[in-house]
C-alpha cells in the first residue's frame, strides 16, 4: 500500500524521474581550473546527448548509460552534472551520438523507454542532462540583443559575449492534480489528443502572475466546469520534455456535474476505487506509464499500486 507522503519527502515511485546519486556540485561550476582537471581525466565520464536521446545498454529488463571518456565526446555544449561517491566527475555534451550503437544491447533512448528500466543515479543523470541539453538548444542566441551567447558556469547558464548579460535554463511549472468529490471519487479524464481508453489526472500549465493553486483551480474548472477548494500540495516532478516541472496537487471538488471543455478533453467523469479496478482489470481503461507523476498521484488516492488487465 502506498501511504500518503509527508509534503517535504513525497515518495514518488522507484520507476519516476524523481531519483539521484551524484552529489550536483554546484561549488564546482565557477571553479576553471578544477573543471579543467576534470575534463582531462580519462576516468571522467561524459554521457552524449542528442534530440533528448543518449545511449543505453539494455538487458535482463533493466538498462543503464553508456558513458564515453572526454577525449571521445563530440564537440557541443557541455556542463557538469555531478560527481560520485568515488569522486568520478560526470559531464553532459550536447553532440551526435558516438557509434557504438548495435554491439551488446546497446541503443538510443531517451528517457520514456530508458528512464523506468534505470537505477537511481542513471535516472538522475539522464534527467538532468536531457533538460540541460534540451536548453542550449534553444538558448543560442541572447534574447536582449540578439547577439550569440556561450556556456557558463559549467553549462548551467549562459552568457552574452556583447552585452554580458547571464541567461538562466528555462523551467515551464505545470500543475497536475487529483480531484476528488465528496463521496471520494476520483475525476479521471481523456484528452482530446489521447488514444481510446487511455485517462488521467488532470493538468495544464502555471500562467504568469498566478500561483500553483490559482492554476489548479483555474484548469479544473476551465477543462471540466469543477469548482475546487482545500487544495494542497503533494510532491513534484522534473519533466524536461523538453523543460517543465510537474507540481502535483491534491484539489477537492464542491460540485460534482462534468461540463467538459470539447477543445481539450474527450470526455471525463468520476470513479470509485471500485469503478477504477473494474474498468483497470476488464482493460477498459488504461493508465498514464509508472514514470509519471501523474500515475502516483491516482495510486496515492487509490491506495496502492494499481490493478493491471485479468
Ligand atoms: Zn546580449
Amino acid at each position: 500500500m502506498l501511504s500518503a507522503p509527508a509534503p517535504s519527502a513525497p515518495a514518488l515511485g522507484a520507476a519516476s524521474l524523481v531519483r539521484s546519486g551524484v552529489e550536483r556540485s554546484t561549488a564546482r561550476r565557477s571553479d576553471a581550473e578544477w573543471l579543467a582537471g576534470a575534463w582531462a581525466d580519462p576516468l571522467t565520464r561524459v554521457l552524449v546527448v542528442q534530440d533528448g536521446q543518449v545511449l543505453a545498454r539494455f538487458a535482463d529488463g533493466s538498462a543503464e548509460l553508456v558513458f564515453v571518456p572526454p577525449g571521445r565526446a563530440p564537440d557541443g555544449a557541455s556542463f557538469l552534472l555531478g560527481i560520485d561517491a568515488d569522486d568520478v566527475a560526470y559531464f553532459g555534451v550536447s553532440g551526435p551520438l558516438p557509434e557504438s550503437a548495435g554491439a551488446d544491447g546497446v541503443r538510443r533512448a531517451g528517457l520514456r523507454d530508458a528512464g523506468p528500466l534505470l537505477a537511481d543515479r542513471d535516472a538522475g543523470l539522464l534527467t538532468h542532462a536531457v533538460a540541460l541539453a534540451n536548453w542550449h538548444g534553444v538558448a543560442e542566441y541572447c534574447p536582449r540583443c540578439g547577439s550569440l551567447t556561450e556556456p557558463a558556469q559549467a553549462g548551467h547558464s549562459r552568457r552574452c559575449t556583447v552585452d554580458d548579460s547571464e541567461h538562466f535554463p528555462r523551467i515551464d511549472p505545470a500543475v497536475i492534480m487529483a480531484v476528488t468529490d465528496p463521496d471520494d471519487r476520483c475525476l479521471l479524464a481523456r484528452n482530446a489528443q489521447w488514444p481510446p481508453r487511455r485517462v488521467s489526472v488532470l493538468a495544464g500549465f502555471v500562467e504568469p502572475g498566478e500561483s500553483a493553486e490559482q492554476a489548479v483551480a483555474r484548469e479544473v474548472h476551465e477543462e471540466t466546469g469543477i469548482v475546487v477548494d482545500s487544495v494542497s500540495y503533494a510532491g513534484s516532478q522534473p519533466w524536461p520534455m523538453p523543460h517543465s516541472l510537474m507540481l502535483g496537487f491534491r484539489a477537492e471538488a464542491i460540485g460534482t456535474e462534468i461540463r467538459v471543455d470539447a477543445d481539450e478533453i474527450a470526455e471525463a467523469r468520476w470513479y470509485s476505487r471500485d469503478d477504477l479496478r473494474e474498468s483497470l482489470v476488464s482493460a477498459e481503461l488504461l493508465m498514464p506509464p509508472s514514470l509519471s507523476i501523474s500515475r502516483w498521484l491516482i495510486e496515492t488516492w487509490y491506495g496502492g499500486e494499481l490493478p493491471s488487465p485479468a
